[in-house]
């Protein structure tokens, strides 16, 4: 009967979706990318930020990011904040928790699409169909049935902080297998580059909360996927000296990549 009524709701979901395809909606007033931080900052050790877990969601419902002393993974979905922590567990967290950098929105389907067996690029080239604004952003939500989810964890780091690269050399990884959950990604056009990550950027979560991090990789038997292609972005930066002083490299060949992908 659950299960029935659960495809029931992604059936309507997912109608509703397509018939949302159809015209070409403005934002809504809430249809607003909010950052904290930047991934720069990030990467050269600025791992405390101001911006608490409440205020983060005051700004969204669906998004990802890190946690101060770079403490786990961040995922928000459905207007709850989860920690994947450094042995992928994952728990709901306080909202005096605190972020150095994360990504947050109102997630609101505005087009959706079912997906049968997809790897990592095959989901990707399915949401540039869907959404072929490739100079907007684009918040992804993908549930469904995953023959294998391949995530990483950060660990908690002690002052002075390593740069990113250095705290990601000896990440904890973990592979799921046959399990039901959620990628919570955004696609980023390029011009973010030092503000945020361009390209993919996904964030998983277990149906029942218990796993979930940042996704090096999966294999999805079949799910629906969502967007909410987003026009407009606010970035909160820290008044802190450490960042507002700081010089950062021009250019990092490959670094992002590295940390990102993991390859
Ligand atoms: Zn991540």
């Amino acid at each position: 009967m659950k299960t029935t009524l659960r495809r029931l709701s992604f059936a309507a979901a997912l109608l509703t979706a397509l018939l949302l395809t159809a015209c070409a909606a403005p934002d809504r007033p809430s249809d607003v990318i909010y950052q904290t931080g930047t991934i720069d900052g990030l990467m050269e050790g600025m791992y405390d930020g101001p911006a608490t877990v409440a205020q983060l969601l005051r700004h969204g419902d669906f998004g990802l990011g890190a946690f101060n002393a770079l403490d786990g993974e961040m995922v928000v979905l459905d207007g709850g904040c989860y920690r994947a922590d450094a042995k992928g567990a994952t728990h709901k967290v306080a909202a005096s928790e605190q972020s150095p950098f994360a990504t947050v929105t109102f997630f609101h389907t505005q087009r959706g699409a079912t997906a049968g067996q997809a790897d990592m690029a095959a989901l990707e080239k399915v949401v540039d169909q869907l959404a072929p604004e490739r100079n907007l952003f684009c918040a992804v939500r993908v549930e469904g049935l995953f023959a294998q989810v391949r995530t990483r964890s950060v660990v908690r780091q002690v002052k002075p902080y390593p740069k990113l690269a250095a705290a990601t050399a000896n990440q904890p990884t973990f592979d799921l297998s046959d399990v039901r959950g959620t990628l919570v990604g955004f696609r980023c056009p390029y011009f973010v580059k030092g503000a945020n990550v361009p390209g993919y950027h996904f964030h998983f979560l277990t149906d029942d909360h218990s796993r979930g991090g940042h996704v090096l990789n999966f294999r999805l038997a079949a799910g629906v996927v969502q967007v909410d292609v987003i026009s407009r972005f606010r970035l909160s930066l820290p008044r802190d000296p450490t960042f507002t002083e700081a010089e950062f490299p021009q250019e990092r060949p490959g670094e992002l990549e590295k940390i990102e992908k993991g390859r």
